[in-house]
């Protein structure tokens, strides 16, 4: 098939619930993908975040192969090396206590939604608690997770949703203390907001959001599904705050390619939350995700990728601010690590940046409306930034 008659087709069965790119992949190598026509792109989207050692790591699909040799999956119901492994060393990496493994962002949030509400619900006796999100805040598109986003029109042809979602605003701590009531079982966002536009949380905020959960035993759940596995030059972006979550999820990176996340928690929430019988998953965290995330963890810390995004940083930063500083519609960049954004003026549609970035041979994502948003593999290099900008430069002068 050519490019057109696989568009075709896929658009007969395909139930179109998203506006896709007209470009079909079919493989990848390093921080590179190419489609069926054999065109090159380079990849500075990594599939949302998540392809964080790019494609076809020769290490990691071995470790796969080897449990597809084993198992691929058993259920919840029994034990399983890789779930073990993986699980003790995602407990060592983010400090926290226990680890639930998911199957993908959502369910991550959903976890930690029910096990905040149980622990507030053992804790007084009665249900009916209430939880605050933030504005543009992005936490999945499941029910509950959609309830706890903070994006109007992602919600309003569903409601009602789940009850008791308060919004605050981000980085804005009156704004915080005034959604707090008796009722208040968590306060949940994102460290860094990604889709709602590359917001890090101020320094201040988040420990002043710390001490209001410490004051109200309210629990304090951080998204970590785009911001985690290495992308701001930490483990975690709260690792950066010192500012430790009672409950943290995770996705994306996670698994770095296969479909798995987790929420983990501390022992304190652990051990008077949810019990046998409360929870549960068919797939999640079956053999061969969990080979992926053990697998993933090693490579993270063998390669020494905090370090390496670290080091990176400020070339990656400078890159983009050497391309805000050229063209008048590039009004600022924001974000941490490799998670950045440059914010587009009104005048351009960040879309027709994409659209044309990919017809470059350039795959960048947009977010919040009218940012640039930059996702790299994290094993990216210098040269590839440098790439990055000459594309990303002709795409430019063009729109100006
Ligand atoms: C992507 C994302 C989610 C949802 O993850 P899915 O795997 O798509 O369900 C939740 N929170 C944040 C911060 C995300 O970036």
């Amino acid at each position: 098939m050519n490019k057109e008659e696989y568009i075709a087709t896929a658009e007969e069965s395909l139930f179109h619930v998203y506006n896709r790119f007209p470009v079909v992949f079919e493989k990848g190598n390093g921080v590179h993908i190419y489609d069926t026509d054999g065109k090159e792109y380079l990849d500075f989207a990594s599939g949302i975040g998540v392809m964080a050692f790019g494609y076809n790591d020769g290490e990691y699909k071995q470790a796969l192969m080897d449990q597809i040799d084993k198992i691929t999956h058993t259920s919840n119901l029994y034990y399983h090396p890789p779930m073990i492994s993986a699980a003790k060393k995602l407990c060592q990496v983010s400090g926290m206590d226990k680890v639930f493994f998911t199957n993908s962002g959502a369910e991550a949030i959903e976890g930690a939604i029910k096990t905040a509400k149980k622990y507030a619900y053992l804790r007084d006796g009665f249900a009916g608690h209430e939880i605050i999100a933030m504005e543009h805040s992005f936490h999945g598109r499941t029910v509950g997770s959609l309830s706890v986003t903070g994006t109007e029109h992602y919600r309003e042809p569903f409601l009602p949703l789940m009850d008791g979602v308060r919004f605050a605003n981000f980085n804005d701590l009156d704004s915080v203390k005034a959604q707090i009531t008796d009722k208040t079982c968590a306060i949940i966002m994102e460290t860094v907001q990604g889709e709602g536009g590359l917001y890090p949380a101020e320094a201040d905020f988040l420990q002043g959001v710390r001490d209001l959960c410490d004051a109200h035993d309210i629990l304090l759940i951080l998204d970590e599904i785009q911001c985690g596995m290495g992308r701001t030059g930490y483990m975690f972006a709260w690792q950066k705050y010192g500012v430790k979550p009672d409950i943290m999820t995770c996705a994306k990176a996670l698994g770095a390619g296969v479909p798995v996340g987790a929420f983990a928690l501390t022992d304190r929430v652990a051990e008077h939350s949810l019990v046998p019988g409360d929870h549960g998953t068919t797939y999640g965290g079956n053999p061969l995700v969990c080979a992926a995330v053990d697998k993933t963890l090693d490579m993270m810390e063998n390669r020494h990728i905090t370090d390496h995004v670290k080091e990176l940083t400020p070339y990656f930063e400078k890159a983009l601010d050497g391309l805000v500083a050229k063209y008048d519609f590039m009004t600022g960049r924001r974000g941490m690590g490799l998670m950045q954004g440059i914010v587009i003026d009104a005048r351009i549609p960040v879309g027709s940046i994409v659209t044309k970035a990919l017809e470059a041979g350039l795959i960048v994502l947009s977010a919040g409306g009218n940012v640039l948003r930059l996702l790299p593999p994290l094993v990216i290099e210098k040269e590839d930034i440098d790439h990055m900008v000459e594309i990303l430069t002709g795409v430019c002068d063009i729109i100006s």
